[in-house]
């Protein structure tokens, strides 16, 4: 399939046993083969799922729909070829950085409109110096094994996966030896909408 330009909308999808789980419109920073980057811009609209009391729920151990959002931060997303997480870099109000924040996860799928994923719940917050670090959502984690969303054997990759992310960030390996910080977008990108065309990828 062919890569992205920079500029590039692209839809990215969370879907979970052939159902879509959250809609994101991205846009591309770089699609080349040793790295893929992309935009979340503050105030972009997302699709997250809802429980059928209506509240947003975090696993998928029920039926859910999609309700439209707003993403409340600036985010960039940082995906090294065939590996199981994402690197973000979330700032806040006017660029400032608030973490790094490994993001375990399915590897990325390219579709025709975009990209599919799965979220996988353990989650790593590295502060901004990148001098400390915690493990996020473990508890949920635990949770989402009881209720048979991981396997043992599943949930033991998933940690692996980011103590070697771990391992990067300590070396300093991609994508941890840019000053990513510093990035900001091209001021001649518009705004990605998520229109009707998130349900439309293969
Ligand atoms: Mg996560």
């Amino acid at each position: 399939m062919t890569r992205w330009d920079p500029g590039d909308p692209v839809i990215v999808r969370e879907v979970w046993q052939g159902k879509v789980w959250t809609v994101r419109a991205l846009t591309v920073v770089k699609d080349e083969p040793n790295l893929l980057a992309l935009y979340q811009a503050v105030g972009t609209p997302w699709k997250r799922p809802c429980g059928p009391d209506g509240h947003p729920i975090r696993l998928p151990d029920q039926p859910w729909h999609l309700e439209d959002a707003l993403l409340r931060e600036d985010t960039l997303r940082l995906i090294l070829p065939g590996q199981a997480h994402s690197v973000f870099l979330i700032w806040q109000q006017r660029w400032n950085l608030t973490c790094w924040y490994i993001n375990l996860e399915e590897p990325f799928r390219r579709t025709s409109i975009g990209f599919d994923y799965m979220d996988q719940t353990l989650d790593i917050v590295v502060e901004p110096d990148m001098a400390s670090w915690r493990w996020k959502d473990e508890d949920e984690f635990e949770e989402a094994q009881a209720k048979g969303i991981y396997s043992r054997e599943q949930a033991l990759e998933i940690r692996k996966e980011g103590e070697r992310a771990l391992e990067r960030l300590l070396a300093r390996k991609p994508p941890f030896d840019e000053r990513w910080e510093n990035w900001r977008p091209d001021a001649a990108w518009r705004r990605p909408e998520i229109g009707a065309r998130w349900q439309e990828g293969e």
